[in-house]
């Protein structure tokens, strides 16, 4: 009986250590490229461009229209602020002072802030964040709604949130 103590208080140390595995194990799920030492800093997309595109075209049962110019994307570390200001000054109407997550009507590009601590903290992923910008990229140039509509913000996050709960977070 003597013995049981000690082997108690290394049984939950185990316990311990397995559960702290698990919590780290689930960061690198949600964020497998940060695991690469090139590459801590930066944010990674889990799928090529297009599935996000897709992902928001099922979600809204439209169908792909090869004539609709598709966006590109740009990646705030390769980026200057000022091409990020020129881009959404006029929709936003104010000049921003760093470059976030965004579409830009005008130049048809969609910005995506690819730091890891960003998503790291907010416990999200930049994946969503694209679904996210790819949803008013389809609601601007496919429906051609005017994106001040606060209903189109709504759409967008419910989308956002559902790609969030099948791949950010398993
Ligand atoms: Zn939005």
């Amino acid at each position: 009986m003597n013995q049981s103590k000690p082997q108690s208080a290394l049984y939950f140390t185990r316990r311990l250590i397995i559960a702290f595995s698990l919590i780290l194990l689930n960061v690198s799920i949600c964020r497998p490229t940060m695991a690469s030492p090139q590459t801590e800093q930066k944010a990674h997309l889990l799928f090529p461009i297009e599935t996000y595109f897709h992902f928001v075209l099922r979600e809204k049962k439209l169908i792909e229209n090869g004539t609709i110019p598709f966006p590109q994307v740009l990646f705030s570390s390769e980026t200057n602020l000022a091409q990020f200001q020129n881009a959404l000054k006029d929709q936003w109407g104010f000049t921003p002072d760093q470059i976030t997550n965004a579409y830009s009507i005008k130049t048809n590009e969609i910005y995506l802030l690819d730091d890891a601590h960003y998503y790291e903290k907010q416990n999200t992923c930049m994946d969503d964040s694209l679904v996210h910008e790819m949803t008013h990229y389809i609601q601007s140039r496919y429906q051609k709604f005017d994106l001040n509509d606060e209903m189109l913000e709504i759409e967008a996050i419910e989308i956002q949130q559902k790609f969030r709960s099948q791949f950010c977070h398993p």
